[in-house]
């Protein structure tokens, strides 16, 4: 039997892959579920990216911060709340070099915070969102649900930190907890700081197009909407305790995927290759840069049945096309501000 969901605080929602989860369970027509999206509406918040949902009854939104702990468990049981995912990060690497501490806050103490909510209200069920690079980098092989943690950035080690501490209260507390690491999303609504939007910014700008070192990084990239229908699935059937690691099964160098981003966008516009690609330019290298991440997936693949639906092709075409239709959203886009942390008012809520 699947898990029964009544009532679902969403973490994050008005990020790029909270977002897409809210899209994607709303667009269940016949689903009789609450919705309720917790963000503190930070730089990488969009309310265009909720838009479309907005109106649904079923929909609801919390404006607050993951670290005030009052104004969480104000959400859950003014909501009746009987699951959360909890998406709410800082999630940029480099921001994270250039300031970890807002990631140790954010991602460490405001799961921790989290997971004191769960411990006053028990009964809730607590999905945690995280990220492949909590293992470090690959030579070989691929990462699995036993790879041992060895993360490489500040943002990495933020994310390893909040994974352990789940899996504590899970044990000393027996809370119902699941956990998931995935690889590199990709898709519409990302924020232009990240790999593809940026690109595709810079190059309709006709900027240069920066490349950490040789661009022979590597990563796995999988289409976020393949992401959150695999979170749905964890969401309503994985046993607690239970984690999966998630990917795309499509690896690719930095470079590779750029270029291929490039041609891709020419053949868009309907102009040449060339005069794109010559925009690549190699930049000093990302310090503690992981050089190649891969996934195993069997375990989501033979316990719940769930696969990639978008190869790498059909996912580029489909995001390169929606941010050419949306250009104003990609320009919009703000840069990173060193944030206050704000500690949103009950008014706030709507
Ligand atoms: P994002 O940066 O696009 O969005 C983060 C959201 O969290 C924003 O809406 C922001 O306003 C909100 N937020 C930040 N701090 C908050 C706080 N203190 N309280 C409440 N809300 C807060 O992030 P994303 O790319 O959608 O990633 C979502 C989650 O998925 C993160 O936990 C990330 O680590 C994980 N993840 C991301 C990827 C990826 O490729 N983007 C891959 C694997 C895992």
């Amino acid at each position: 039997m699947p898990r029964k969901i009544n009532s679902l605080l969403v973490t994050g929602g008005l990020g790029f892959i909270g977002s897409a989860f809210i899209r994607f369970v709303l667009k269940q027509k016949n689903l009789q579920i609450r919705v309720v999206n917790f963000d503190l509406m930070t730089y990488a918040a969009s309310l265009e990216s909720v838009k479309k949902i907005a109106k649904d009854p079923r929909y609801f939104f919390v404006k607050g911060n993951i670290l005030d702990q009052k104004k969480v468990l104000e959400a859950i049981d003014r909501f009746a709340i009987d699951a959360c995912i909890h998406f709410a990060a800082e999630t940029h690497v480099d921001n994270s070099i250039a300031d970890p501490k807002l990631f140790l806050r954010t991602n460490i103490e405001g799961t921790f915070e989290l997971l004191e909510c769960l411990r006053k209200r028990p009964s809730l069920h607590f999905h945690h969102v995280s990220t492949d690079e909590v293992f470090g980098s690959l030579e070989n092989g691929f990462f699995n649900e036993d790879s041992p943690y060895r993360p490489n950035s500040p943002y990495a080690a933020s994310k390893a930190a909040s994974d352990h501490l789940v899996r504590s209260y899970a044990r000393t507390y027996k809370l119902s907890t699941t956990l998931s690491n995935c690889s590199n999303n990709y898709g519409p609504f990302q924020n232009a700081e990240k790999l593809i939007p940026q690109m595709l910014k810079k190059a309709l700008l006709k900027q240069r197009l920066p490349v950490y070192g040789t661009g022979e990084n590597v990563r796995d990239w999988l289409f976020v909407e393949d992401h959150v229908a695999a979170l749905w699935q964890i969401l309503l059937w994985a046993a607690p305790s239970q984690t999966f690691t998630i990917g795309g099964g499509a690896e690719k160098t930095n470079l590779e995927l750029v270029r291929r981003l490039l041609e891709l966008l020419a053949f868009e516009l309907k102009e040449a290759p060339q005069k794109y690609l010559d925009l690549i330019s190699f930049v000093k290298d990302r310090p503690g840069h992981d050089r190649r991440y891969a996934i195993d997936f069997s375990r989501l693949r033979k316990q719940l049945g769930w696969q990639p639906q978008v190869d790498l092709a059909e996912g580029l075409k489909k995001t390169l096309r929606w941010y050419l239709a949306n250009r104003e959203w990609l320009f919009s886009q703000k840069a990173p501000l060193k944030q206050l942390i704000k500690k949103a008012a009950v008014s706030d809520c709507i």
